[in-house]
């Protein structure tokens, strides 16, 4: 059986979403982001961070930069005893060919090849759209939007239904909660959608009906 694995958003999701943030000192983590993290590691989560950069497509920094900024991040993290299994970077502008932009689930696909990851008990949290088509497309258990950085933005201009499984929380320590617990968590707002408990992807269920 492959390894679960949780797929994050870096800005707004671990991170205080800052415009085109380039500067290793301008990272902030968000509240409770270390400790949340820590509990999905101790839980036998893998890390990986997914991250969409086109400032660097469109010249406003360089990837350099971005390296600088996630030794910043992994720096803040390690106290909590967290590390990305890797950190995938999408440094395209939208208009430039790219393998990996989110939403492509081209970095998931590498996670399962590389990692050993089973894409359907993995998630992908994140605070966009393209984040939670990623995760779609890559066929995870849920993807996760947290209503921090554009969050409640992209709450709003969701479809309805949402074209796949997704949950929606506050943040990513309600993320965690909601992985660690293995249930939908959602906000009342009808966007919880996706298979019902009983019919879902669930060890004992499929392994009974297999
Ligand atoms: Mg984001």
């Amino acid at each position: 059986m492959g390894k679960s694995a949780v797929f994050l958003d870096r800005d707004g999701t671990i991170i205080e979403e800052r415009h085109y943030l380039s500067r290793p000192e301008e990272v902030r983590l968000l509240p409770g982001a270390g400790e949340a993290l820590q509990r999905l590691a101790r839980a036998g989560y893998l890390l990986f961070l997914v991250t969409n950069q086109s400032g660097v497509g469109r010249g406003y920094f360089t990837l350099a930069d971005v390296e600088r900024v996630h030794e910043r991040l992994i720096a803040l993290l390690a106290p909590h005893g967290v590390c990305f299994a890797e950190v995938y970077v999408a440094p395209e502008a939208p208009d430039q060919p790219s393998q990996g932009r989110k939403p492509s689930p081209h970095f998931l696909f590498q996670a399962r090849d590389r990692h050993g990851v089973d894409l359907a008990r993995s998630y992908m949290v994140g605070d966009k759209r393209a984040d939670l088509e990623c995760g779609w497309n890559a066929g995870v258990q849920a993807s996760i939007l947290v209503l921090t950085g554009y969050g409640a933005d992209t709450l709003r201009t969701l479809p309805e239904p949402a074209p796949g499984p997704l949950w929606v929380v506050q943040d990513l320590p309600a993320a965690a909660d909601a992985i660690l617990r293995g249930t939908r968590a959602c906000p009342g707002r009808g966007k919880g959608v996706g298979p019902a408990a009983g019919a879902d992807r669930g060890g004992a269920a499929a392994d009974a009906s297999s």
